[in-house]
């Protein structure tokens, strides 16, 4: 609760590749802010799994996210060789994360071929159920067959986050993208039950769209949006696309949200590349802890961090490769130093 002196536990989960470096980052900067966050700092991914993990995500790091409810993640890796499904899936699956939020939003400083139409909209993309459902198989050597999986409950549940979201954040349309003029009863089940619950809340306006008319909209028109929902695949593709109109990965967050447990990280992966090179984009986790503190309900310390960031962004003296306007960038150290510095 706002002013309150007790410590909110965190579950920190370093991860692969850039992670480390992205993770450390963002402690710097909100602690240098004084959010009032107790890190517990847990094991997962390519390190997990090297030491025989089948899951790539130990016991001990599951008890902790169940204890404390908030992670804060970096991208996790499988290393060649080890288990057949990611320790992302593992976790998604364990705190059944049914809900996989994206805001999409212009930021000061970065500049696209879509700045200054002030897009600001966020993609709901249901993360249990569709084709990543995993049932997959040969069905002759030659023929492989994959199920769409879509239940009643699990639309009802996305559409209820989007609508709930929507309300939290005082936003007013909830468009409901789908193929269901393909896919009438996969598709058309969230087509439909988006019908039945926005009835529900008359104060949001509603619209369906067809998701292959949603991406052409989102690049014609981006600025029409402000919550859409969607299926698992559909949401995958098109969260990415989303990402890519306000700057791309180095700049993109997320949450991913269940009943019991809400874990936030950046939408990149480990970047392999540029690992351990002081080269990372720190913006993502950044952007990703500052959806955390407001879930946990430190509005104060996001707002600040926020507009040290962006003020940041707006100077651009000393932005990191991925987002600089000019030159090779600036360490990810000294992007640091930089945010904390605007913090004032
Ligand atoms: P993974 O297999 O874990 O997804 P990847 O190599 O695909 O790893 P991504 O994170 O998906 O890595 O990113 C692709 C590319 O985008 C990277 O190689 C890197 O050049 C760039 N990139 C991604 N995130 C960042 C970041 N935070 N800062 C700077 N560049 C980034
Ligand atoms: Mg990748």
């Amino acid at each position: 609760p706002p002013g309150s002196r007790t410590k909110a536990r965190v579950t920190a989960i370093p991860g692969d590749g850039i992670g480390p470096e992205v993770m450390r980052a963002t402690r710097q900067v909100l602690d240098a802010a004084g959010a009032r966050l107790e890190w517990e700092e847990a094991l997962a991914g390519a390190e997990a799994f090297r030491r025989g993990i089948a899951s790539g995500a130990p016991r001990e790091t599951l008890d902790s996210i169940e204890r404390n409810g908030v992670a804060l993640k970096g991208p996790l890796e499988t290393p060649v060789g080890y288990g057949e499904t990611s320790a992302n899936v593992a976790l998604r699956k364990t705190f059944e994360m049914y809900g996989n939020i994206r805001p999409v939003r212009e930021l000061p400083g970065i500049r696209t071929p879509f700045s200054g139409r002030g897009i600001d909209f966020v993609v709901v993309r249901e993360n249990v159920e569709d084709l990543y459902a995993g049932i997959e198989y040969m069905q002759t050597p030659g023929v492989a067959l994959g199920l769409k999986l879509i239940t009643e409950p699990g639309c009802e549940r996305i559409v209820g986050l989007a609508a709930a979201l929507a309300a939290a954040e005082g936003r007013r349309k909830v468009t409901v993208a789908t193929k269901a003029n393909i896919m009438k009863l996969t598709e058309g089940m969230l087509k439909r039950v988006g019908e039945r619950v926005l009835m529900e809340h008359p104060a949001l306006q509603h619209e369906h769209m067809i998701v292959d008319n949603c991406a052409h909209q989102m690049v014609i028109r981006p600025e029409q949006f402000d919550v859409v929902v969607m299926t698992n695949m559909n949401g995958d593709i098109l969260s990415d696309l989303a990402a890519g109109l306000v700057g791309g990965l180095g700049v993109a967050p997320s949450a991913n949200l269940g009943d019991r447990v809400a874990m936030f990280e950046a939408v990149h992966g480990s970047a392999p590349q540029i690992a351990g090179k002081g080269l990372a984009n720190p913006t993502a986790l950044l952007l990703s802890s500052l959806m955390m503190l407001r879930h946990i309900g430190d509005f104060a310390t996001a707002r600040r961090v926020e507009h040290a960031l962006y003020v940041t962004l707006e100077e651009g003296r000393e932005l990191t490769g991925d987002i600089a306007r000019e030159g090779p960038g600036a360490s990810t150290g000294a992007f640091v130093d930089r945010v904390i510095a605007n913090l004032g």
